[in-house]
């Protein structure tokens, strides 16, 4: 099928199916700028339906970037809370602070400078440029690889490493509609080309579609093997209290309040008390109650019968749970 003629079959379906989503909205262009901007950092690692209220929350509460790039750390990462992965909330802050400064207040709209800010790669840099500013440019997210894969029947190791994809993403073409374009592939493979069970009835491209011709929808992966790390967790407890320091030292939950930890290389007989998963991370902790409270630069005695009325991330929550389980 001719590029143009994908194109357009993908849009006249987006134009009838697509979902109302707060970042959608018309809005003047610079508002769309920053809802993009915001939204597209929120949607890094997090499904759609769940970024919705916490988009809403804090665009209420932070409407502009002049705003963000000055709002206390405390209220943005409260304004983050639950979605998790941190840094994205920081990084955001940091790229608001250099976009008033070295940008005169407007995001930019060309790859170096967006690529230059923290926390945008090379997917976000896609997908700002097409969203917020028009350009032609795909990202290539999880839903837009998948009906790739299967519109092109993509199964062996090499066709599908990332350098193939991004290749092969030139098949979609382009359109002078290209902030609707990536939106309208993200919501294909969002809403039709589901990863179970795709729904063929309703998709705009069946025809020349080689997974449905074949009728084989599975999608091989390339595997990724989670890292093994081992920590020790240091519990200090005073009546009711835990003692928490501020993390400086792990590049997870960086500047988040958690209980002092240490990492193990490749302990012999290590048997752990606990697991947690943090994105590629396979968290294996021990448990060690100690007595002797010195040498923590930022800590902090933590009420456990409070615990909600403190900003913690989820993983120190956990082990608290963990702690009075036990
Ligand atoms: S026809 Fe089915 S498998 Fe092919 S792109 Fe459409 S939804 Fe996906």
């Amino acid at each position: 099928m001719k590029e143009e003629i994908l194109a357009k079959k993908i849009l006249n379906w987006y134009d009838l199916n697509k979902r109302s989503l707060p970042w959608r909205k018309n809005v003047s262009q610079s508002k769309k700028h920053y809802h993009t901007l915001v939204s597209e950092f929120m949607l890094q690692q997090t499904q759609v339906v769940t970024v919705i209220p916490y988009f809403n929350r804090f665009i209420n509460k932070i409407p502009n970037l002049k705003k963000l790039s000055t709002i206390q750390d405390m209220e943005l990462i409260k304004l983050w809370e639950g979605l998790g992965y941190y840094s994205r909330a920081r990084n955001l802050k940091k790229t608001a602070q250099i976009i008033i400064t070295k940008h005169n207040g407007k995001i930019p709209n060309n790859y170096e400078d967006l690529i230059s800010l923290p926390g945008i790669g090379n997917y976000t840099a896609n997908a700002i440029l097409a969203i917020a500013f028009n350009k032609s440019y795909i990202p290539l997210d999880g839903n837009i690889e998948r009906v790739l894969k299967r519109y092109l029947y993509l199964k062996k190791d090499q066709e599908i490493q990332k350098k193939n994809l991004i290749q092969k993403k030139s098949i979609f073409g382009n359109s002078s509609r290209a902030s609707d374009y990536a939106q309208a592939l993200m919501e294909l493979g969002a809403m039709i080309c589901k990863p179970k069970n795709p729904e063929c009835s309703g998709c705009p491209i069946p025809k020349n579609c080689r997974s449905y011709k074949k009728k084989d929808f599975d999608l091989a992966k390339v595997s990724k093997k989670n890292k093994e790390k081992y920590f020790i967790l240091k519990v200090y407890k005073k009546n009711q209290k835990y003692l928490l320091v501020k993390n400086t030292k792990f590049n997870f939950l960086k500047n988040l309040v958690i209980f002092p930890m240490e990492e193990l290389s490749k302990p012999k007989n290590f048997h752990e008390n606990l697991n947690f998963k943090m994105s590629n991370m396979n968290m294996n902790i021990k448990i060690q109650y100690s007595k002797n409270v010195k040498g923590f630069s930022s800590s902090y005695w933590f009420d456990k019968r409070k615990l909600n009325n403190y900003m913690l991330p989820t993983f120190t929550k956990k082990v608290v749970k963990y702690l009075e389980k036990n």
